[in-house]
């Protein structure tokens, strides 16, 4: 049984609507390309009791978080001293990072300030992260039960770094047998998301085997059907028949 996997986005700018929050996406559909499923998607402000509870709540329903941002040197950073007091455990330099941030500000001719080596901190215990296009590492956290916690920085190419190079092959190994879903896209114009559903339920259009999902937008209408590798036959059978029904809309 593969696990449902939870994302907990941690920033006040995400809330106040000064910077879209676009980890979901990013990690929503590495997801689906290794047949997993993002299951839920939580964002919460830079307030530690606020933090603590979400990831704790998570943690209760799933095996697998995945927490976002909040993990620099600046003082509303507040992440991993929120997620060191709920799991009990010391916040420590991880040498490696410390190594890859010494490496890379001697490359750029930069003092490695107090500040900037804060950056190179780990809950003790994790498994420290590097990535490829940031100093400051991500961490993988094996918790008992066999429930695992991943923390990940939160600009936008850390982030879908540390997932690419780091927290995908993870779960690959872990989990060899999920199978990505098939999909099959049809276009639709000139005809509306209800007007489509009447058509569909006059012609007697049902399937168990499949979703089907609708995504207006701009005078189209994308009708998205997904199943898995099993129901195939069942999933070319409802394009057909969609494709038939609509034939006359089709984009
Ligand atoms: P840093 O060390 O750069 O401070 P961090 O892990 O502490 O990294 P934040 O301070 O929370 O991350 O955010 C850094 C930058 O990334 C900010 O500009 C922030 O708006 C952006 N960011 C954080 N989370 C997201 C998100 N979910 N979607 C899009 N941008 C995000």
């Amino acid at each position: 049984m593969n696990p449902d996997i939870e994302l907990i986005s941690i920033g006040s700018e995400l809330l106040s609507g000064r910077t879209l929050n676009t980890h979901a996406q990013t990690l929503g559909s590495a997801l689906v390309k290794i047949g997993l499923r993002l299951s839920r998607d939580t964002t919460v402000p830079d307030e530690s009791e606020t933090i603590r509870s979400a990831v704790h709540e998570a943690l209760e329903r799933t095996d697998i978080v995945v927490v976002s941002g909040g993990l620099g040197p600046t003082s509303d950073d507040i992440t991993r001293a929120a997620l060191g007091k709920l799991f009990k455990r010391d916040i420590v330099m991880s040498p490696e990072a410390l190594g890859e941030l010494r490496k890379r500000y001697t490359e750029r001719g930069r003092d490695l300030t107090p500040a900037a080596e804060r950056q190179a901190l780990i809950l003790d215990g994790a498994v420290t992260l590097l990535n490829s296009v940031g100093a400051a590492p991500g961490e993988r956290l094996d918790l008992p039960g066999g429930r695992t916690l991943f923390i990940v920085p939160g600009p936008p190419g850390e982030f879908a770094a540390v997932l690419e190079e780091r927290i995908i092959p993870w779960l690959r190994e872990q989990f060899r047998d999920a199978v990505p879903l098939e999909e099959r896209l049809i276009l639709t114009e000139g005809i509306g998301e209800s007007d489509i559903v009447t058509r569909l339920e006059e012609a007697g259009f049902q399937t168990s085997e499949i979703s089907v999902g609708f995504y207006p937008g701009f005078g189209k209408v994308e009708i998205r059907l997904s199943a898995s590798k099993e129901h195939l036959w069942a999933l070319d059978a409802a394009e057909g028949t969609l494709r038939d029904i609509l034939h006359d809309h089709l984009a």
